[in-house]
């Protein structure tokens, strides 16, 4: 491939909700929500620039701005009381190089990745919904599944950062290798991240299929045989019936595809496309029943042009060590009861180890266990101590976009590389012109 090929499109509305004039904070802005709405930003103030050099001024000149990406965090960690930053008017260049892609911060995977096909090339995994930017996914840890695989963030080769002095600076790990690993998950603090490069692979070709019914015995007693079984895996339970409880197999053609069985753990092999939650259509699903296609249209489990998920919902998602996955599925099985009043649906994910100081899967090869909640904050909040208390032995490590009650000091206590992050944090931003009360109160006590 040539090793310079550059693609201009139109730079692409994706904020949704009003905005204000560059320079400006108008008070006629109507107020601003995060995805699932159930978050007002605490600002009406939006700059939106529309190069690298504006967003260069607007930081040099402000007092406070958080960055912002799509909008997908269900917590505040992308809120502020006094300015956010979206890139999403920034030109949509994509840079080849050898084995890399170089992408604006800005830029959906869903926008990115046709194209990326397009040129032969792939990303070696994908969230389970392509509507999130590049940099938001990959500031907070992002991830797909596969043993094999690690988050998002773990392809990131460069970066560069707009820190709090309006300079740009750039980060690779070929070059900047402890500072890179500790800025790539940088939770929105060290700057603004206009581009990212990406490692690259040749393209390649996924078979999805389902088993529904599956016993959920067989969850806790075959975890790792059914984790492993293909390229990417994920389970879908409600921890209580075996009707619900579904095994999603995303399988590589150029390593690991077999005859499909017709019985797996005690599943079968659905005839039928499915939702993860069997009650809802599953038009916005992405192909199943054994379909084969690129990379990009089978590794998430929601199409770019439908609404991901169920739309009116909360998340939340905490990361065990690997090994303690099969106890931590029973201790889910029993509080089941528990949870079922608001739980929509769970998922249960595997991620490789990796080095990036912030990471959920830092130091550690992980399981995710995920849950989709009814929109009821007050029901969620009275739940969620009470599901962490459970899972305190596995010293969990909540997802960074999501909904959890963890106390500060618990959650640094998970992150050995903390004082290291701080300190590579106020190097980017001496006066805290990032921070917001998230990062405030979690990062810094
Ligand atoms: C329906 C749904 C499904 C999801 N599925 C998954 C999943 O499969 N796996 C998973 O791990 N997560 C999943 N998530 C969570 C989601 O991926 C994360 O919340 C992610 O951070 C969202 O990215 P965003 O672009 O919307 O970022 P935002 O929510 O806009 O911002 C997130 C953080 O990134 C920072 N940030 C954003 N842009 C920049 C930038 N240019 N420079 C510096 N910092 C920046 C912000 O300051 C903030 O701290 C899901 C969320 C939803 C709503």
């Amino acid at each position: 491939m040539d090793k310079r090929t550059f693609l201009q499109t139109a730079a692409v509305l994706i904020g949704g909700g009003a905005v204000v004039p560059f320079w400006g904070c108008t008070p006629r802005v109507p107020a601003r929500t995060n995805w699932a709405g159930n978050l007002t930003y605490s600002t009406n103030q939006l700059y939106r620039p529309r190069t690298v050099e504006e967003v260069q001024e607007v930081v040099q000149r402000a007092a406070r701005v958080r960055p912002l990406g799509s909008r997908h965090c269900f917590n505040t960690i992308a809120d502020s009381q006094h300015a956010q930053l979206s890139l999403e008017l920034l030109p949509r260049k994509v840079a080849f190089d050898e084995g890399t892609v170089s992408v604006p911060g800005s830029m959906r995977y869903g926008e990115l990745v046709p194209f990326l096909n397009e040129q032969g090339v792939a990303l070696h995994n994908l969230a389970s919904l392509p509507h999130i930017s590049v940099a938001g996914a990959c500031a907070t840890a992002t991830h797909g599944s596969g043993v094999t695989n690690g988050n998002l963030a773990t392809a990131v080769q460069g970066m560069e950062i707009v820190n709090a002095s309006g300079e740009l600076v750039s980060l690779s790990r070929e070059t900047d290798d402890q500072r890179f690993a500790g800025a790539v998950v940088g939770l929105g603090s060290l700057g603004v991240v206009t581009r990212v490069t990406l490692n690259t692979e040749p393209s390649y070709d996924i078979r999805q299929y389902v088993y529904l019914d599956v016993p959920l015995d067989s969850v806790g007693q075959y975890f790792n045989e059914i984790s492993t079984q293909a390229y990417s895996v994920s389970i879908f339970t409600d921890w209580q019936t075996t009707e619900s409880t579904q095994i999603w197999i995303k399988e590589r053609a150029d390593q690991d595809m077999e005859p499909i069985e017709q019985e797996l753990f005690g599943g079968q092999l659905a005839d039928r496309k499915v939702h993860p939650v069997l009650a809802l259509s599953a038009e916005a699903c992405t192909e199943q029943m054994g379909a084969v296609a690129p990379w990009h249209a089978l590794l998430p489990h929601f199409k770019m042009e439908f609404t991901p998920s169920s739309g009116e919902e909360l998340q939340t998602e905490v990361f065990v060590a690997r090994e303690n996955a099969p106890a931590v599925v029973e201790v889910l099985r029993g509080m089941s009861d528990q949870l079922n009043p608001l739980l929509m649906i769970s998922e249960v994910r595997s991620i490789k180890a990796d080095d990036l100081w912030m990471s959920t899967a830092y130091g550690r090869d992980s399981v995710a266990f995920h849950f989709t909640w009814y929109q009821d904050w007050e029901a969620l909040q009275a739940l969620l101590p009470i599901l962490e208390e459970a899972l305190h032995p596995f010293d969990i490590r909540p997802h960074w976009g999501k909904n959890f009650g963890m106390e500060p000091a618990v959650l640094r206590s998970r992150y050995e590389k903390l004082n290291d992050f701080r300190a590579l944090v106020n190097e980017f931003d001496p006066s805290g012109k990032f921070r917001n009360t998230f990062t405030q109160r979690y990062l810094f006590g």
